[in-house]
Formats: structure tokens, C-alpha cells, sequence
């Protein structure tokens, strides 16, 4: 059965690049029917961050993302959380112990340093290991005699060298890495009688029976530990598979998208806005920012991934269907933020305007106007297909609601003639003239009387919108004064020319 997870440490907001991570996941279990786990890995204490946990699941909540067991979802495989699973892994731990395929190294931070200081390049290792302060090299009884004195220990993973590790990766294909330049990687530290990562991960993902593997690219280069990790357990026969997805880019392909990058480049690069507990800084999040859930899934399903076809335009269930993991690119894909910018307005176009109406009613009213839904949808519904954000609405639409107090001048000095004051009293008497004030009978009786009078068009309209609207902007001149009305229309024209 296919079982996959995400697996974040909660050190912090939730990356763009680990919603996309996530997202794939979710993909891949719906099209296969299979589950998606929701794992905390939290072993590392020292970069825990309250609240991240909590920031992580209002993410995937908001994105309409749904985990099937994991933290705060549940399951049979719990519990989810690494930090109340140390009792499981200590097992693990002396089960490589005992099979000669880990052993413990009593090597303090500072003398670690000074071999670092001696030898170039000094790493860990076959080579290495043998002038080191190991189990390898101190008679046993020293070593029983060191941990009972309570020294502290790690363990380290016994990686032999000279051999090929191949990993299988759905994306890349056969990537192959010489065991000699990896080295003897920390499993567990007494120190806080706790895993590292990898350890950690590897028991994780066989004891929750994870078939795929399915990560940011900046894993690669563990996965040959992580297989070396499953051969020496003796759990090659249902070792995942593993997909390795590319990293996310700058917006000008120069680097990988960091999280600063959002702040400075002035984009959100997180789910949700995030108020870092450390620093107190208050970082930009889509959500806040605007954007449409279904937007962002549909602007990260396409950062590294395509369908070999011209649609852009995805639900979440056509994702499912289509999405094929094997075909996501190698390469890392640019975080073009103008695209994000594009799906947003995209979304606001297939939306009703009943949906937007919803979301600017409550703008409408903090400006302090009462209007009535009805009226709101129909400004909505001339207006959206200018906008890519619900909040770019009201500086755009302000007029249709309160009347212009001044007039933009630039647009006066432009296209407000010399006998722009008389025509617009005439065009007040006409449309005063006017009972059935719809958009279409205005039209034929105000462009009759023009054409009548030998006008230009142009410039009657172009004055006609500065009366109603105050500047050049909106859209068909007779689409606002219907809306208007024919009591405001000929206010606002009347106070324009007074
Ligand atoms: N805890 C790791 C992370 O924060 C998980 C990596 C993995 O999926 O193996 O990304």
C-alpha cells in the first residue's frame, strides 16, 4: 500500500518550498489511494520553536491539504511526534550496536576541533575513526567503565568504504555515491538520549510503513546513508523509495529561494504570516497577502512539475489525476513570483461574483459604506476582471460608492475643455429627461442627442466620467450611471459644473 509522509521540524514558519513538498505527497497518495502521514520531527531541541507545530497544521488546514494519521490527525502507527518516541529508538540504536554496524565514540566537541585543526578535510571516517576515542579502539572495559563514570557518548553509523551505494530515486533515476565520502554519521547522543535526523527518520519511516519517500532535493545527499541505514537493519527488502524534487529558485534563477528572500524581494514566501517568537519579526504570508488557497496549490503544483500540455489551470482534483511524479524536472524551478501574482487573478476571473462579492462586502463596510450585497456584486462584476487581489478592489470601486469631494487635476487639465461646463448642463437636462435610466436606453438617447449636436464623443464622455468618478479611471461610462441611478448621476454631474 502507498504510504507517505511529511515530515517537517518544527523549527520555524513553514517554507513555501515544504507546502510544495507536502503538496506532491498529497498528490501522490490520492492517486494511488493510498495514506499520508503527518510526522513532527522535533529530536533536535535546540532549534524548537513554539508555535511552529501549531503554524504548520493551520497551513495545511487553510490549503485544504489533508493528512490521513499524524500528529493531531491520529493513527495506528503513533505516536507521530519523535520527541515522544525515544524509548523506540533507543532499540534501534543498540540493535546496530550489537551487530557490530554502530559503534560509540566518547570524543569531546573540543577534541573533535583540535583533529579538525590538524588534519585537512578531517573527516570521520574508516581512515580516521582508528586514532579516535571509540569503542573501536579503547578496550571494552574502558568503554563500560567511561559510560558508567557518566561520560557522554554518541553513536556513530560503521560506514565501510569502497563500495557503490545506489539510490534509486523516481526523479533522478540510479544515483550512485562512493562510500568513501560519507562519514560516520552521529546516530544518537547520550547526551540528551535522543536520535539525530536520520536514525530517527529511517526507524520512522519503516515502523509507519512508508513506501515513498518523497523530499526537497537538499536530501539527497543523506539518501545514501539513509540506504546504507535500512541494509544495515536488514530492512532492504521494504525500503521506500525515494523521490527527490528540485529545489525552489530565486526569482532570477540566481540561488536557492531562502527564507529571507520574501522580505526582501517584497513576497511572501510563507503559507501564512509568521510572527517569529525569537526576533519578533512579523514576516508576509499568501493568505494574508490574498491569495486564494486554490491559487497557491495551483502556482506551486506547477514549480516543478508539468503536465506536457498547454493547461495551467488546475483543480486540486485534476492534480490528482494527472500529476506523475516521474516527470518532475531535475532541475530547480524559479519561484516566479508574477506567475503566483497571474494564477491569483486567474482564480478571481473563474470565481462568481456572488464568491468575490463575499470577500469585498466586509471591505465595503469598513470604509463605513451600507450597501446591500446586491449592489456590491454588481460594482463586483464590473470590476474583477481588473483586479488580482479582492483587496485591489476598493481603491479601484471607491467611487461607485462615495462621491468625488475633488477632481484629479492632471485628468481636468486633459480633458476638461472650455465648453466642457455648458455641454455637461445639457447633458444634465437630457438625462433629466430620462425615465427608464437603464444603460441601454441612456445610451441611445445620449448619443443621439451628441450626434445631434455635432459633438465630439470623446470629449462629452471624458468629461461626463470626471463628474461621476472624479478622475479617468472605471469602466463604461453608462455601466456607472446606471448603477448611480439617475438622482446621484445628476447630483454628482450638477455639483461637477456648479
Ligand atoms: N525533518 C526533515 C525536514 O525538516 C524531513 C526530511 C525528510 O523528509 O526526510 O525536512
Amino acid at each position: 500500500k502507498v504510504r507517505v509522509r511529511f515530515a517537517p521540524s518544527p523549527t520555524g514558519a513553514l517554507h513555501i518550498g515544504g507546502v510544495r513538498t507536502a503538496l506532491y505527497n498529497y498528490l501522490f497518495a490520492r492517486q494511488h489511494g493510498g495514506d499520508f502521514v503527518f510526522r513532527i520531527e522535533d529530536t533536535d531541541s535546540n532549534r524548537f520553536v513554539p508555535g511552529a507545530e501549531e503554524y504548520i497544521i493551520e497551513s495545511f488546514r487553510w490549503l485544504g491539504i489533508k493528512f490521513d494519521e499524524g500528529v493531531s490527525f491520529g493513527g495506528e502507527h503513533g505516536p507521530y511526534r519523535q520527541s515522544e518516541r525515544r524509548a523506540i529508538y533507543r532499540k534501534y540504536v543498540d540493535q546496530l550496536l550489537d551487530a557490530g554496524k554502530a559503534y560509540i565514540a566518547f570524543d569531546t566537541p573540543e577534541e573533535l576541533e583540535a583533529k579538525r585543526q590538524e588534519i585537512k578535510n578531517f573527516q570521520y571516517d574508516a581512515h580516521t575513526r582508528m586514532m579516535m576515542r571509540n569503542s573501536l579502539t579503547l578496550p571494552a572495559e574502558e568503554v563500560e567503565r567511561l559510560i558508567a563514570d557518566g561520560n557522554q557518548y554518541v553513536v556513530r553509523f560503521k560506514i565501510e568504504p569502497g563500495e557503490d551505494v545506489h539510490v534509486n530515486d523516481m526523479i533522478r533515476g540510479d544515483v550512485v555515491i562512493k562510500s568513501d565520502i560519507l562519514d560516520d554519521k552521529v546516530l544518537y547522543k547520550s547526551a540528551d538520549e535522543l536520535p539525530t535526523y536520520h536514525l530517527a527518520n529511517i526507524v520512522d519511516d519503516h515502523l509507519m510503513e512508508i513506501s515513498h519517500v518523497i523530499r526537497g532535493e537538499e536530501w539527497l545527499p543523506s539518501a545514501p546513508l539513509h540506504v546504507l541505514l535500512y541494509r544495515a537493519f536488514g530492512w532492504e527488502d521494504t525500503m521506500p523509495r525515494f523521490a527527490h524534487l528540485p529545489l525552489l529558485l530565486k526569482p532570477d534563477g540566481k540561488g536557492k529561494l531562502s527564507k529571507r528572500d520574501g522580505d526582501r524581494l517584497g513576497f511572501p514566501v510563507f503559507p501564512l504570516e509568521w510572527h517569529d517568537p525569537k526576533t519578533g519579526e512579523v514576516s508576509n504570508g499568501f493568505r494574508e497577502q490574498g491569495y486564494f488557497p486554490e491559487a497557491v496549490i495551483n502556482f506551486l503544483a506547477l514549480l516543478g512539475w508539468n503536465p506536457g500540455t498547454e493547461q495551467e489551470m488546475f483543480t486540486l482534483d485534476e492534480l490528482v489525476e494527472q500529476f506523475d511524479i516521474t516527470k518532475c524536472s531535475k532541475a530547480g524551478a524559479r519561484f516566479d513570483y508574477q506567475k503566483g501574482i497571474w494564477f491569483n487573478h486567474e482564480y478571481i476571473l473563474r470565481k462568481s461574483n456572488e464568491e468575490i462579492s463575499k470577500l469585498f462586502a466586509p471591505i465595503v463596510a469598513g470604509n463605513g459604506i451600507d450597501e446591500s450585497m446586491e449592489r456590491i456584486t454588481k460594482v463586483v462584476s464590473m470590476m474583477k476582471d481588473r483586479v488580482s487581489f479582492v483587496k485591489e478592489l476598493w481603491p479601484l470601486c471607491s467611487f461607485f460608492f462615495i462621491p468625488p469631494t475633488e477632481y484629479d487635476e492632471k485628468t481636468v487639465r486633459k480633458r476638461w475643455k472650455e465648453n466642457s461646463a455648458q455641454v455637461m448642463g445639457e447633458l444634465a437636462e437630457v438625462l433629466e429627461g430620462i425615465d427608464d435610466f437603464s444603460l441601454e436606453n441612456q445610451e441611445h438617447i445620449v448619443m443621439a442627442w451628441v450626434e445631434s449636436k455635432g459633438y465630439k464623443l470623446g470629449d462629452v464622455m471624458n468629461a461626463f466620467r470626471l463628474t461621476l468618478v472624479g478622475e479617468g479611471k472605471g469602466p463604461g461610462m453608462f455601466d456607472i450611471s446606471a448603477f448611480l441611478g439617475k438622482e446621484e448621476t445628476l447630483r454628482r454631474l450638477r455639483r461637477a459644473i456648479e
